[in-house]
């Protein structure tokens, strides 16, 4: 059996083609969706994504702000800028690219992020209304994850679902999300025992755990749909540097029914599911309301 690869790329170019489809009816109301992005510091891998990330929002129609500060700015000079940004309309989404400089005091600057423009999703109201099924911003990887296990399962009621990791920003909404979606949830950590009869059993499984080769390939349950999130930097056997998700993937294919690749797979829907954070904090203010009125997901089959 060789498994379905869930191209990754192509699904996100179709949500940031309807991000864009409701950018173009906003404009038509006067609104232009503006995400203003905080790059602190100096770090090569944060440019990148912050450069990927502006690219994708201003190709899509949304007015990019751009906050660029120095390795040595302070948690003072940085919440004094969270709250112009909360207090300016034309910005919709905040977005601060981490990890800050050490010695900021990061949870206190998203702590001081407006719940309604955290399109990262990561405040503790909007973590707080995942946990209790309440519409709000929902993280951007998981909401990546939902969207490509829903592109090749229609069905998720029922299914048993594991989650390989907790960690606030994946493993943790991830499993919130499957269950809102009726599945059978296990989340599985450092301390879980015997994480091969564990995932012997998954039909859906999403590895969250920043580990080569953390879960084999004759692991996975025959059929099921694997959701690789890791991004794992390692050299192979000629010393040339290559990137490689958490799950064995040549060995994986072999018993998954679909899977997604690294790179490729999530990575690019985490990007788009930013875009569409962003679009729906705009709606929201332009109704009025301070949480979108349906969950993020509901209108995102494909
Ligand atoms: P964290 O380090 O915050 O969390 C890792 C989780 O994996 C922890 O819950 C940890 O358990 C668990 N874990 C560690 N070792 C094992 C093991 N041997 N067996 C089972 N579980 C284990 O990482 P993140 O959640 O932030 O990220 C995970 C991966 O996803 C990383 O590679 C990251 O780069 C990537 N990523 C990719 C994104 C994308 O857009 N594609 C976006 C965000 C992250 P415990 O809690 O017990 O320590």
């Amino acid at each position: 059996m060789s498994a379905t690869i869930i191209d990754g790329r192509a699904v996100a170019e179709r949500v940031r083609a309807q991000v864009a489809t409701r950018v173009a009816e906003l404009a038509r109301q006067g609104v232009t969706p503006g995400l203003a992005v905080v790059l602190a510091g100096d770090d090569p891998a944060s440019d990148i994504y912050v450069r990927s990330k502006t690219r994708h929002a201003e190709a899509a129609g949304l007015r990019v702000f751009d906050h660029r500060l120095p390795a040595s700015v302070d948690t003072g000079r940085l919440l004094a800028l969270i709250q112009r940004l909360n207090a300016d309309p034309q910005v919709h989404g905040i977005l601060v690219q981490l990890p800050l400089p050490p010695g900021v005091a990061s949870k206190a600057v998203l702590a001081a992020i407006d719940p309604a423009k955290d399109v990262d999703g990561f405040h503790v109201v909007n973590a707080g209304r995942l946990a209790l099924g309440d519409p709000g911003i929902v993280p951007c990887t998981p909401l990546g994850c939902l969207i490509l296990i829903r592109s090749v399962l229609r069905e998720l009621a029922g299914r048993r679902a594991l989650v390989v990791g907790r960690s606030n920003i994946v493993g943790r909404p991830m499993a919130q999300l499957l269950l809102h979606n009726d599945c059978t949830v296990t989340v599985a950590h450092s301390r879980t025992r015997d994480l091969p009869a564990i995932c012997a059993e998954a039909e859906i499984l999403v590895a969250a755990v920043g580990k080569p080769h953390a879960i084999a390939g004759d692991w996975i349950r025959p059929g099921a749909v694997v959701i690789d999130v890791g991004i794992n930097r390692i050299e192979d056997a000629q010393g040339k540097s290559r990137v490689v998700g958490d799950v064995d993937y040549p060995a994986a294919l072999e018993h998954a029914g679909a899977i997604t690749p690294v790179p490729g797979g999530v990575g690019p829907m985490t990007i788009a599911c930013l875009l569409v954070n962003t679009v729906n904090a705009a709606i929201c203010a332009a109704c009025g309301t301070d949480a979108p009125l349906v969950r993020p997901e509901a209108s995102l089959d494909h």
